[in-house]
């Protein structure tokens, strides 16, 4: 019986072609078959590196069938490489089904690193990166990306989202509404291409930013967020709720006087709920 294959995860440019390492070019040309998210898109990119190798497009929704046969070869000894069309696949991108499946079924899976625009943004953007979370895109209709960013409020780690250029104003104007103006934020426009730009500074001066010169509207966007201070005497907040939440307690339900508690102190409800059934 063949001995397994492989499936390596390649990163590839993310605008700046000069960037594609020289270990993902020589996976690709040794590769027995380049699944890609769009065969068009990614076929220039073998041209101009010079790898001529059979193309798959797969992308999550393909058809199973399309994900059998690349198990199938992968079991049979070949060698896979998965690529999207920029950055690191499974990134905003697709490819996790394959690699779950591929791993689910004991393939070995081979990271090829490279860039990727969330580390690339995150990198420069002089806001603290000990702890970060990836928000991937924000959803395209109002109130579930206010939703999210109601979830994102509290987070005292960096943020990064990736935001498409023509949501950029509705997406910067909702997040003052609810992280506040004064929250600071770094823009990534354009990373390794011609124009590339940066901004670094409050939400409010970010919405002056992109509104005053049409071209910083263009292109692609990456929003690194700095994280939720808690402000002096914010901590001391949840003892208080706590405190009148037992007063209550004895005439009103739970969910009264939790509700009541998130009033007086402008805590969360589900906070103050959390913490008064564990103790
Ligand atoms: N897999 C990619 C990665 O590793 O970053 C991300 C793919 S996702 C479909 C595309 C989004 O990534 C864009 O809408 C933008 O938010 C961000 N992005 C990709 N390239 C970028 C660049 N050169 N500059 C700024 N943002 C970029």
């Amino acid at each position: 019986m063949a001995e397994t294959g492989c499936l390596y995860v390649v990163a590839t440019p993310i605008g700046n072609l000069a960037d594609f390492s020289a270990r993902g070019r020589e996976v690709l040309a040794a590769a027995d078959c380049i699944a890609a998210e769009d065969t068009r898109h990614s076929g220039k990119l073998l041209a101009h590196f010079g790898v001529n190798r059979p193309l798959l497009s797969y992308h999550d929704h393909s058809s199973e069938r399309t994900r059998d046969k690349l198990l199938r070869m992968l079991h049979e000894g070949a060698s896979v490489a998965l690529i999207s069309d920029a950055g690191t696949p499974l990134i905003s991108d697709p490819g996790y089904a394959l690699v779950k499946a591929a791993r689910n079924e004991g393939i070995e899976v081979l990271p090829i690193p490279g860039p990727s625009a969330l580390i690339a943004a995150l990198s420069v953007s002089g806001l603290p990166t000990d702890r970060f979370t990836f928000a991937g895109f924000l959803p395209a209709a109002q109130a579930g990306r206010r939703k999210r960013i109601e979830e994102l409020k509290e987070e005292a780690a960096t943020s990064i989202v990736y935001e498409s250029a023509h949501r950029m104003l509705d997406c910067v104007d909702d997040l003052i509404e609810i992280l506040g103006e004064g929250r600071r934020v770094f823009i990534a426009r354009e990373m390794t291409k011609q124009f590339e730009s940066h901004f670094l500074g409050s939400l409010e001066q970010a919405s002056v930013w992109l509104r005053e010169d049409a071209n910083h509207l263009k292109g692609e966007f990456v929003l690194v967020l700095a994280g939720h201070e808690a402000k002096p005497g914010e901590d001391e907040r949840l003892p208080e709720a706590l405190r009148i939440v037992a007063l209550l307690q004895d005439d009103l339900p739970l969910k009264k006087s939790t509700a009541i508690a998130a009033k007086i102190t402008g805590l969360r409800k589900n906070e103050i709920y959390r913490a008064a059934v564990q103790k």
